[in-house]
């Protein structure tokens, strides 16, 4: 259930409405996550972007900066661009939350023409095979899978074939669409391990970011992130 103030409570009358889904953990967002984003806009003609930082996701071993704060930090990175906005949906879901039980949600949110387009890390899409229901997430979505310079397509095509003929592709018809995203060689865990060794991170996170993570106690040593 979203508050009315969600993005998913305003766009749920909209006909005709290609929306991006933006799935990561956001830990913290930087300013490749918004090339990303921007790209999959343009690329795909979609009228917005919601981001969607993950509460508590099933894989993660190591410990996230908190679902708050990762929100906080998702908000002010995207406050400038009208067709992005965050959703509170995955963070304020007690328990795990697995990306076909939120696509699955959508689809009743929001209008039956509405189009989902599922965006995120080519690195994260390689490990589908071990999600919850893979083939009830590309059954709901386009899955745009955000490739970083140097990627290796023939490991992600493999992973995508054993999900059964028709879904790998380049064309409309694909489930699984790749992107090309300049700049993506910027992550999370290179800015955290620059913040852990006292490094800038300036430029690399919009402004309001660094702003947050410096007022704040998140990412430092000894914080255990
Ligand atoms: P991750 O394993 O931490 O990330 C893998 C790689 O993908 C990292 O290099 C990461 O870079 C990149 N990445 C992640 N999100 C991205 C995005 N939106 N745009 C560009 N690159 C991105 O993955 P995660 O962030 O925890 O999960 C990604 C999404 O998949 C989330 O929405 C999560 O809920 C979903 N997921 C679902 C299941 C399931 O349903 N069982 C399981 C796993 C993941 P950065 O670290 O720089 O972001």
């Amino acid at each position: 259930m979203t508050h009315e103030a969600d993005p998913i409570s305003r766009l749920s009358a909209r006909r005709g409405l290609r929306l991006g889904i933006m799935g990561g953990a956001f830990d913290p967002v930087h300013i490749a996550h918004l090339v990303a984003a921007q790209e999959a806009l343009t690329q795909f003609g979609l009228d917005e972007v919601v981001f969607m930082p993950s509460g508590q996701p099933p894989h993660k071993k190591r410990r996230l900066a908190s679902p708050e704060f990762r929100y906080r930090m998702t908000v002010a990175a995207t406050a400038s661009n009208p067709r992005f906005s965050v959703s509170r949906l995955e963070i304020d879901q007690p328990g795990t939350d697995y990306t076909v039980d939120t696509l699955e949600y959508l689809k009743g949110a929001l209008q039956p023409d509405a189009v989902l387009f599922f965006i995120t890390g080519a690195d994260a899409v390689l490990d589908i095979l071990s999600w919850k229901d893979p083939q009830g997430v590309l059954a709901r979505c386009t899955l745009l899978a955000a490739t970083r310079p140097g990627f290796d397509l023939s490991r992600l095509a493999s992973v995508l074939a054993s999900l059964g003929a028709g879904v790998v592709g380049t064309g409309p018809e694909a489930k699984v669409r790749v992107m090309d995203v300049p700049g993506l060689d910027i992550s999370s865990s290179m800015i955290r391990q620059r913040i852990a060794a006292g490094l800038p991170v300036r430029y690399l996170v919009p402004d309001a970011v660094c702003d947050l993570i410096d007022s704040s106690d998140e990412y430092r040593p000894g914080s255990g992130i």
